[in-house]
């Protein structure tokens, strides 16, 4: 068995600025980055909304820098998920891939949310090329442009409202005859002028060429009838799941499975566990709100670890 001060689950922004907080702190923070290092921001392209980035960022290369700068600090990394967690004792025991056993004095908890998606072929071949999951972040691409975003809920309507401020038309795509987002949101859907809401309706296929996407095929659930329209843009917005399913049993959940936390802290329901970024945030979401949360979650396990005398 292994015992460490500080153990950070997951390495999206939350993660990594954790770690460096952590890190600097002379925590030793030792990192499991999970299956896809870099979390969320290494499935988008140009990131221009990140503080510090004049000419913008690939997200890749953005977490390439937080990884080398929480490493410069002395985070161990090591690229496996977290399979187990036991939070009985006073001791946390996480369980890895390798199935090592680790005792934490403390714990960060940064295993962020996956987006849903349709489910569609095309959906992978023209990702980032006219298929998006987040208008904040790729919106600004689509300017002047035609666009649709697929979904009902507050994120769906959110964006679609965003998205009609840049574009020069959105239609927003709902398999059924309501819209499930709340009564203001539908409020504001309706009473803007270059939104369309499209009801009743799937989306069968999306299709485009070298330039990326330049039409979907839609299919009314009611007739049956199939119809195309012609868009450069599809923002799939039909819901996140937070990765959190390794820690139902142990920790607050609400619903829908985002981590809930002490307002303003993140502290969870068990001492020295720590919750940051999209793991419990289901309403900003963005690569800086999950950075500020996990500089919260360091310095908050950093004064736990310190009132317990453990360093
Ligand atoms: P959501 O409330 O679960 O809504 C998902 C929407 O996508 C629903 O309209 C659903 O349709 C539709 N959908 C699901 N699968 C689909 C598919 N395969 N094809 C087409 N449509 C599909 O998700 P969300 O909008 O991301 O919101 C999640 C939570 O965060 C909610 O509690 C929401 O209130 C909250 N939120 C809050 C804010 C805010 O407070 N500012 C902003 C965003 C989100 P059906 O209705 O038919 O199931």
């Amino acid at each position: 068995m292994e015992k460490h001060h500080c153990v950070i689950i997951g390495s999206g922004p939350a993660g990594y600025t954790a770690a460096i907080y952590a890190a600097r702190a002379g925590m030793q923070p030792l990192m499991y980055t999970g299956t896809e290092p870099g979390g969320q921001l290494t499935l988008t392209s140009e990131v221009e909304n990140f503080p510090g980035y004049p000419q913008g960022i690939l997200g890749p290369e953005l977490m390439e820098d937080l990884r080398k700068q929480a490493e410069r600090f002395g985070t161990i990394l090591r690229y496996e998920r977290i399979e187990k967690v036991n939070f009985t004792g006073p001791k946390h025991k996480l369980i890895s891939e390798a199935d090592l056993e680790i005792e934490a004095d403390s714990v960060i908890i940064a295993t962020g949310a996956s987006a849903k998606w349709l489910g569609l072929p095309s959906e992978k071949t023209y990702m980032n090329r006219g298929v998006s999951a987040c208008a904040v972040c790729d919106g600004f691409f689509f300017r002047g442009k035609e666009v649709a975003v697929v979904g009902g809920g507050d994120t769906a309507t959110e964006e679609a409202i965003y998205l009609a401020k840049l574009c020069k038309k959105v239609s927003l795509i709902v398999r059924r005859d309501e819209l499930r987002a709340s009564k203001i949101m539908q409020e504001r859907v309706l009473n803007t002028a270059n939104l369309q809401v499209i009801w009743n309706t799937e989306t069968v296929e999306i299709n485009g060429g070298e330039k990326g996407v330049n039409s979907l095929t839609l299919k009314n659930n009611l007739s049956g009838e199939i119809s195309t329209l012609e868009v450069t843009g599809l923002f799939v917005a039909i819901g996140h799941k937070p990765n959190t399913d390794i820690f139902k049993g142990w920790l607050n959940m609400d619903e829908s499975g985002y981590l809930i936390t002490v307002p303003g802290t993140s502290k969870t329901n068990i001492e020295g566990v720590f919750a940051s970024g999209d793991a419990q945030d289901k309403v900003y979401r963005q690569a800086v709100t999950a950075a500020g949360t996990g500089c919260m979650a360091a310095l908050d396990s950093e004064r736990y670890l310190a009132h317990k005398g453990i360093i």
